[in-house]
């Protein structure tokens, strides 16, 4: 399996290399070269096996054969070993065939750790066959920062930075970063927004010798290794509701595309896929790029659902190369205009390409607590704030009532106590492995928003032995 840049000025890579390299040289994310394909009699024999096994034989039509079979089986049960449910990624009902995927059962209370507790163990196996060292920088607008550090912390071989935006994450989740207390964790808060943060890593990428020096590496779901292992669970959901005999749908709370794009490959795959509906909060950009073709960004306006405080979707960009039929000059020229012009139109012959797949629909502030009320009264399930913008976006965007929807349940509902206090008058408890995260003492610094005050702290904290 081979990977090449949406910008097409990039080296072809294997997946090692892109696990790795995290963003392409020439400013461009990397996609496979063919899409792997899933028989429906591969499916099928999927129906009823545990979740690592699943995991497996998905992640592994990715890796080609930069691993082992035995030592990726070995990564993926131990990644998910410690979940605090079995079956990893479980449905509950919320209404007439309408479902929750609950993906907020791992160690930081959010999806993003079904991705980062393979990518941390990826990593290892990696940088100890070859010996070498790496440094992982990483953007957070709250829950990839947690996950990164909880799946890089005391590995031996990598040190993590993570840029979040000062005052702009809950407590619980800037909590969930600064606690961690092995040497090799170091947070920085931006004193600016997420885009701010966002910029910055791409530059420290974009800057040759800033990264062949430090041996950068990143953990955003810009790096192709982060979506792979969210494939899985599309897969594992659509199956238990009848897949691959009926087609299922998703709504997916969506900030940085990257969780909604694995969905797009599941279905590239040949897993059938009714609706992909992109569900956005007040920061609606994907939502109107999808709906009337005008990609234009404004400012970021702080929400209940601040994971998705997003304008500049990283993983668009893979979706617009997929709608461009690969000709990545021409993606690349949109990401020119989007720098220069803060935005461009899709022609309706792209759009057309992906419009019967992908709906979406944003959610305001007061829907967001009116659905987690609802929800609560009807079902007695407390959902997060996130959760409830997929919800809500997907009781508009249903379709046929016959076919399934899931909606993606992101994050477990303690991790936002404020916004679910506000719904239903009480806050949702810590579980137990998490009861002390307020007694514990915090470590971060904090640093205008300018690169080089960043690269330098960076540069004069990363272990002497990567420079
Ligand atoms: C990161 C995150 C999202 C957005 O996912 P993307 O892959 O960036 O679209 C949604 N909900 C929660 C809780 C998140 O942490």
């Amino acid at each position: 399996m081979r990977y090449v840049s949406t910008r097409g000025r990039a080296p072809i890579l294997d997946f090692e290399g892109v696990l790795l390299a995290g963003l392409a040289s020439d400013g461009g994310l990397y996609v496979p070269q063919r899409w792997p394909s899933l028989t429906r009699e591969e499916l099928l024999s999927f129906r009823g096996r545990d979740y690592p096994d699943v995991a497996h034989a998905i992640i592994s039509r990715f890796t080609g054969d930069t691993i082992e079979p035995s030592a990726l089986r070995s990564i993926v049960s131990s990644a998910y070993a410690d979940f605090g449910h079995a079956a990893v990624a479980p449905l509950a009902q919320l209404g007439s065939n309408h479902w929750l995927l609950e993906l907020f059962h791992g160690p930081t209370l959010a999806f993003k750790d079904v991705a980062l507790q393979v990518l941390g163990r990826l990593y290892d196996h990696f940088l100890e066959l070859h010996d070498t060292r790496t440094t992982i920088v990483g953007a957070t607008s709250g829950d990839t920062g947690s996950a990164a550090i909880e799946a890089i912390k005391g590995r031996e071989r990598a040190s993590i930075f993570i840029l979040h935006p000062a005052g702009r994450v809950s407590e619980v989740q800037r909590r969930q970063m600064t606690t961690v207390e092995t040497g090799n964790v170091h947070n920085i808060a931006v004193d600016g927004t997420f885009d701010d943060c966002q910029a910055m890593l791409k530059a420290m990428f974009n800057d040759a010798e800033f990264r062949d020096e430090l041996r950068l590496s990143g953990v955003n779901s810009i790096n192709w290794a982060r979506i792979v292992p969210q494939v899985v669970y599309y897969v594992t959901s659509a199956l238990a509701l009848g897949g691959p005999d009926v087609a299922v749908s998703f709504s997916v709370p969506s900030g940085n595309f990257g969780d909604v794009f694995a969905g797009f490959v599941a279905q590239r795959m040949g897993l059938p896929v009714d609706r992909l509906v992109v569900a956005s909060n007040e920061n609606d950009i994907l939502t109107r790029a999808l709906t009337t073709g005008d990609h234009r960004l404004t400012d970021v306006t702080p929400t209940l659902s601040p994971s998705m405080d997003i304008q500049v979707s990283s993983n668009f960009e893979r979706l617009l190369f997929e709608m461009h039929d690969r000709d990545a000059e021409y993606t690349a020229g949109l990401m020119r205009q989007l720098a220069e012009h803060r935005g461009f139109r899709i022609g309706d012959d792209a759009a057309a390409t992906v419009q019967s797949l992908f709906h979406a629909g944003r959610c305001t502030e007061t829907e967001t607590i009116e659905t987690i009320a609802a929800v609560h009264r009807d079902t007695g399930m407390v959902i997060d704030p996130h959760t409830a913008v997929g919800v809500a976006v997907a009781k508009r965007q249903r379709g046929a009532r016959e076919t399934p929807m899931i909606t993606l349940a992101t994050a477990h509902p303690a991790k936002f106590p404020d916004a679910v206090e506000r719904a239903i008058g009480a806050r949702p408890a810590l579980p137990d492995r998490l009861a002390d995260l307020h007694e514990r003492e915090e470590r971060c610094t904090t640093l205008p928003n300018d690169l080089p005050a960043v690269m330098e702290h960076i540069r004069s904290h990363a272990p002497a032995s990567t420079a």
